[in-house]
Order: structure tokens, then sequence, then C-alpha cells
């Protein structure tokens, strides 16, 4: 096998080249090593290997090359030193909380996060003995009153689903390590293309690979960024003994989704930026919420920390229940589906589905409404969604 050596290539060669490995057959393509064991030659190298004297592949449990191809594809684009790579965007999150934290231990983490990782945070954690406080996450002076003796881990999402509203992560990160603690950022929604979170001072970043990486539709995945320290310490034996481990398969989907990943999230950006300006000028929408705007409400903190909009836009309609559910049903083009990043426009509407299970009190914090809507602007030609989107507004009213 034969690896690239390190070279300072820009962000769509790196994804493109970076951490391409290559078999004695000098396949173009990257290969689908779908082999859960590996052969020694002799007893005697199976001996060496298993001591860590002898490099190579033991059990794909462990690692594996296709896998071990995404994970360094990805750090080469994170600027990470070394990843993980998970079977799903929640695999990834649970392990970079879990391996961090033990019983008597604090996190704080904003209170606007995907469902499930609230779940994580608010539920699953305090069974194993690990305190937890949720925050408004936009204001730095509630991280600093959360923070106790104890605490150790600060977790957020920005911009945070499916609001959209941002945490100023260069603020939390310096917060963090002044306590000696780490911040994990979730950076699904913004991209490693578009906001960076290592170098805004986070310790580890973490992604749903299922969304703009994959990009269409295909597989879960997800993957675990920081500090080759950090991962030795915290990830190794978390994973060689639980097994959250990305199918080789998968891997290889996600490698040729990192390929088109930025033309794919460049064009769904300019999309996503020409509909939200559309629907901010309409009558029956309340209010747009799109980082990009100069009306987002943190303008300010996104021009500082992410390098362009988003593929994502909050709406507000007007109308409640009955008019989010008549624009969905009236879209032709654009799907109704809780997955986001996709090629394919998508539409969910938040307070029956993807946050159906939070309380009617913390949806209200976080300004989901009876009226809210996340889109997810996909690669169709954008007339013909804006079309879609016209004719679909008018029959809510
Ligand atoms: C989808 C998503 C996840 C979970 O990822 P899966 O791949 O579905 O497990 C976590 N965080 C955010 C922000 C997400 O959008």
């Amino acid at each position: 096998m034969t690896t690239d050596k390190k070279r300072n290539w820009k962000p769509a060669t790196q994804l493109v080249h970076s951490g391409t490995l290559r078999s004695q057959f000098g396949e173009m393509s990257e290969a689908i090593f779908l082999t859960q064991g590996y052969v020694y030659p002799t007893a005697e190298a199976a001996e060496a290997r298993f001591k860590g004297e002898e490099p190579g592949f033991i059990y794909s449990r462990y690692a594996n090359p296709t896998v071990s191809m995404f994970e360094q594809r990805m750090c080469a684009l994170e600027g990470a030193e070394d990843a993980r790579a998970t079977a799903s965007g929640m695999a990834a999150v649970a392990a970079a909380i879990l391996c961090s934290l033990k019983a008597g231990d604090h996190i704080v983490a904003a209170r606007a996060v995907f469902g499930s990782c609230r779940w994580i945070v608010e539920t699953l954690a305090p069974n194993y003995g690990i305190e937890a406080t949720l925050v408004d996450g936009r204001d730095i002076a509630n991280w600093e009153k959360a923070v106790r003796p104890n605490t150790k881990l600060f977790f957020l999402e920005s911009p945070a689903n499916p609001t959209l509203e941002v945490v100023d992560i260069a603020a939390v990160a310096s917060l963090a390590t002044s306590i000696g603690a780490r911040l994990v950022v979730d950076n699904v929604f913004a991209t490693p293309l578009q906001q960076r979170p290592l170098e805004l001072g986070a310790h580890v970043a973490v992604y749903s690979a299922t969304k703009h990486i994959d990009g269409q539709g295909r597989c879960l995945g997800g993957i675990i960024l920081s500090d080759k320290e950090w991962i030795d310490e915290n990830l190794h034996n978390y994973f060689r003994h639980t097994g959250p481990s990305l199918s080789p398969f998968n891997a290889w989907n996600l490698l040729k989704g990192l390929e088109t990943l930025p033309i794919r999230v460049a064009q769904q950006t300019r999309n996503a930026a020409r509909i939200a300006d559309f629907l901010a000028g309409r009558p029956e929408v309340e209010q747009v919420i799109y980082p990009g705007r100069a009306d987002h409400p943190q303008a300010d903190i996104v021009s500082k920390q992410m390098k362009g909009g988003s593929t994502l836009i909050c709406i507000h309609l007007k109308g409640g229940k009955q008019a989010a559910f008549a624009f969905q049903n009236a879209l032709d083009i654009v799907l109704i589906s809780n997955n986001l990043g996709d090629a394919k426009s998508l539409i969910t509407h938040p307070a029956t589905t993807t946050h159906k299970n939070v309380s009617d009190e913390a949806r209200a914090e976080l300004g989901i409404g009876a009226g809210t809507l996340r889109f997810s602007a996909g690669l169709e030609d954008v007339d013909d969604l804006l079309e879609d989107i016209d004719r679909a507004l008018a029959a809510t009213r």
C-alpha cells in the first residue's frame, strides 16, 4: 500500500486525493476493502502486529483501509491530527461525549442541539452519574455562569438545528481552555468547508457524514476529529472494544461524496441564499433565518466564524401548523423528509417530526413554533425551486 505525502493542498484538491491508499494493483479509484480481517504471512508476523511492533491492519473493528482513507481525507480537510470514523453521526457524538467524561464530571451544552444529542446530554449522561447543564448558548455569559469545579466538557452545534441560531465558538473554546475543559463542536450544519471549529479553538469536531458529506442520501456515517493524544487516550480503546465502526462500503460512499463536496455545498448555498431572499419578501412568511443574510439575529458572529452562508433555511410561516402543512403538501419538487444536506431539496416540520419529543416548553424556548419549517436546499435549478415555492406559498392563504 502506498499513501500520498503530506502536501500543502487546497481543500478541493485534498478532497479528491488526500489519504488515498493504493494496493499493488494500482487501482485509480479508491478500493472497497470489504473484509473483516487480515491474514499474516507467519505466526511471528501475527504476534508482531498484535504487539504493535509491526504496522498493519488486524481487524476491521479496529481499522480498515477504506475507512482509513476516509479518516485521513477528513483529517486533511479539517486540519486535524487524527480521526475515528463511526457508523452514524450519533455514534460519533455519543463517543465524543461519553469517552471524555466519567461519573462525577459535569458537561455544559447548548440547549439548541439536534434532538438525539440533547438526549445524550440530558438523559443518558446523568444515568451514569455525569452532571449536565443546558444553556442558551447565544450569550457567552450563560456558559460562564454554568461552570462548576467539575466541568470537563462543553458541547455545541452552530448553526443549530433547526433554528440556525449560532454560538460564538472561539469564545466558548477559550472559556473551556481556561478551565482545562474541552469543547466538542457538532459542525454538521456548517460543513467543514464553511466553518473550521479546530481553527477557532475547539478541541474536537464531530460530523454526521450522512448529511452533506454523503449528500446523496445513500448511507449513514460519522466522524470524530481531534489531536492524536486525545484520540489515543480517550477513543482508541473505546472503539476497539465497543465497535461503533463504519462499514468499509459506507466509507467508500463517503470518500466519493467528499470528491464533490465543495461544488455541491457551493451550489446548494447559492440556491439557499436565493430562496432565503425570495422568502423574506413574501407576505405569507413571518420571518426567515438564514446565516448569510444581514438580518440574521447574530449576523456579527456568523461573519466572524463562517466562510459562507448555509445550505439550510429556517422559515417561520404565518398561519401556524395549518399553513406549514399546506405549504409542504403543495410542494412538488421539494420533498418532505427529515434528512438534510442532500442533492434533493427537502423540507421538514420540526414541531411534529424531529423535535416531537422535546417538551412544548423547551420547543418554545428554542423558537420552534407551529409554523416553523426547516428547508434544505438541493442541487435542482433554482428557478424551478422558486416556482415550486411560489406556488406552495399561495396554497397557505
Ligand atoms: C443528523 C445529525 C446528527 C446525527 O447524525 P446521524 O448520521 O443521523 O446519526 C447529529 N447532529 C446533527 C447536527 C445532525 O444534523
